[in-house]
């Protein structure tokens, strides 16, 4: 393996707070060691579009606390193609580029493994989702912040339901994950999570109705996570108000506040931990893989397993929410 000089930062997907924190760790990590440093801008098109700039320390200056990321994001389909990707590699090269560290998704490092493979190129990602939909780790930069941006409107939501004796179904992100829906509905007190890895029927609504809204309170707050296979928290709302039309049931869409925001301090501390461990990887001559943190620990996780071994959902949790909730 040739040597490497030079460390290119992209950030890719969905944007997610903490990422600023990541792309300050890796930068500065990098010129302590010795390396050089370029930031690719949005993502993957950025490398196809060849916009790259040299990073020295003082870029990342002044930007843990920020929200979003400096580097921009996109969603970028030329890079699903093997003629962008061929572009990508020529203009990464081009710029000096001997290796990649990628912040994002599981779409993020799906493609980091494919263009890896394809031309042989050592990438380390870390995990930059509010959803935590990846594998082989326990938290990704930007959860912890989604997770508390969303507790504290569920907070605001809660007065209003409670004066208005209203039954909420408050609708989070989380792709098809059912995390967010489910550990934010432990943090706010919700009544209910409806997740994707749970069968939802108009029965469990039903019963959650009769059992605990009708007979004990008078709101409710029902987080749910989106779905496009059920409707989401719109879908579900319009059941009920068919069904129980005698409930005052409204629907809240929280939707992209979710990912702004300044980080949270453990986001930020798991940016930097992550950060410096993905320098710490090719320093060591590892490459695709993600940096995890699994019980604490830092780990490396192969892309393979982080793309597709998505973590369970804990039943306890789901078990716990319906306990507290009666
Ligand atoms: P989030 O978790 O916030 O949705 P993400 O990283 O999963 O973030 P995606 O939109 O799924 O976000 O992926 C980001 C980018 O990664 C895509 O726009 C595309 O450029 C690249 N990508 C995704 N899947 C592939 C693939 N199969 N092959 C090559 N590139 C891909």
């Amino acid at each position: 393996m040739a040597t490497i000089k030079c460390i290119g930062i992209l950030t890719s997907g969905g944007d997610a707070p903490g990422m600023n924190a990541a792309i300050r760790a890796v930068t500065r990590s990098a010129i302590y060691h010795g390396f050089t440093v370029k930031g690719i801008m949005r993502g993957y098109k950025g490398l196809i579009t060849n916009e790259i700039v040299d990073f020295g320390s003082q870029s990342v200056s002044n930007i843990i606390q920020l929200g979003g990321t400096i580097l921009k994001t996109a969603r970028c389909s030329e890079f699903t193609t093997s003629e962008g990707r061929k572009v990508a590699y020529d203009n990464m090269r081009a710029a000096g580029i001997d290796a990649l560290v990628v912040i994002g998704g599981d779409g993020s490092l799906t493609g980091a493994s494919i263009f890896a493979q394809e031309f042989d190129v050592p990438i380390i990602g870390l995990p930059g989702t509010i959803d935590r939909d990846l594998g082989g780790t326990d938290h990704t930069i930007g959860y912890d912040t989604a997770l508390n941006t969303i507790m504290e409107s569920v907070d605001k939501l809660r007065d209003t339901a409670s004066s208005h004796e209203r039954l909420f179904f408050v609708e989070v992100m989380g792709h098809t994950a059912g995390y967010l829906a489910l550990n934010s509905a432990l943090a706010s007190g919700a009544e209910a999570a409806i997740i994707p890895e749970m069968e939802t029927e108009v029965d469990q609504l039903a019963e959650l109705i009769n059992h605990g809204f009708r007979k004990s309170k008078n709101s409710a707050i029902v987080i749910v996570a989106e779905n496009p296979a059920t409707g989401g928290a719109t879908g579900l709302a319009e059941r009920v108000k068919k069904e129980f039309p005698q409930y005052d049931a409204r629907v809240t869409i929280l939707g992209h506040l979710q990912r702004g925001g300044s980080p949270t301090a453990r986001d930020r501390i798991l940016a930097s931990r992550m950060g410096e461990a993905a320098v710490e990887a090719i320093l060591e001559g590892q490459r695709n893989v993600m940096i995890g943190i699994e019980k604490g620990e830092l780990t490396y996780v192969p892309f393979s397993k982080a793309i597709n071994h998505r973590k369970a959902i804990d039943r306890d949790d789901i078990d716990l929410v319906k306990i507290l909730s009666i």
